[in-house]
């Protein structure tokens, strides 16, 4: 048995009795569950999260691959982003070269990569903004998620794609984060045949460069 899935339910009873506590509790109580809620969404998150990785492990092979334009792909994905990208004043900037090759790819899969990394960038930028760019390469396409954020030490960078791995793990608390989403990231890449990679000027950003191979088969 899968012990992610096992643990879905009862979350999500304890979540749905602590909103239902939540409409009528005294003032002295309201702190203690609003930290039950933080945590219970917190353990939601990483069940979440590692479900969607043992799935990809279990039948990671099985790639649904469609024609997939990244440009209109992403730009469809822009409003995901709008509400957190006026909330803290970032622009998010889409570039693609003329002419990108159609990628033959799993579209609900790549979706996730750029969600996750588009995300990361929200959640670790304070201005500025995030800037994707889509490239034509030899044989793949090029695509670049820069931000202007707080960057990544270089001594954390070649381990930020290891399961639960945290630079800052009171700040990944803070910002919700579970240490899965690069795995989960890097995991979806590599069934594509594609590369990831991370590069960081601590306090000028973070950039992540994927390659994607155009006409994968299987
Ligand atoms: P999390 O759920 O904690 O965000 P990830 O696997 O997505 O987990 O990322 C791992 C760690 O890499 C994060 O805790 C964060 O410290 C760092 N990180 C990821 N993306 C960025 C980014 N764009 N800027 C700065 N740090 C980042």
């Amino acid at each position: 048995v899968n012990v992610s899935h096992e643990l879905r339910t009862p979350l999500t009873a304890i979540k749905g009795f602590v909103e239902t506590i939540e409409a009528d509790i005294d003032d002295k109580n309201r702190g203690y569950l609003t930290i039950i809620r933080r945590n219970t969404d917190r353990l939601i998150n990483i069940v979440a999260d590692l479900l969607l990785l043992s799935e990809l492990e279990e039948k990671g092979a099985a790639l649904s691959l469609e024609a997939c334009d990244l440009k209109i792909m992403l730009e469809q994905m822009r409003k995901i982003f709008e509400p957190r990208l006026r909330e803290k004043g970032l622009s998010l900037t889409i570039r693609a070269d003329q002419a990108l090759p159609i990628v033959m790819a799993d579209a609900f899969k790549l979706e996730q990569v750029f969600v996750n990394l588009i995300d990361n960038a929200i959640k670790y930028t304070e201005k500025g903004g995030i800037t994707v760019s889509l490239l034509q390469r030899n044989g793949h396409v090029l695509i670049e998620i820069q931000d202007t954020g707080i960057g990544i030490p270089r001594e954390h960078l070649s381990r930020i794609f290891e399961r639960f791995y945290v630079v800052d793990a009171s700040r990944a608390k803070q910002l919700g984060g579970t240490g899965l989403g690069l795995s989960i990231v890097k995991h979806i890449v590599l069934l594509h045949s594609g590369t990831i990679d991370g590069e960081s000027t601590p306090g000028k950003g973070a950039k992540f460069i994927i390659t994607l191979p155009i006409n994968l088969s299987l």
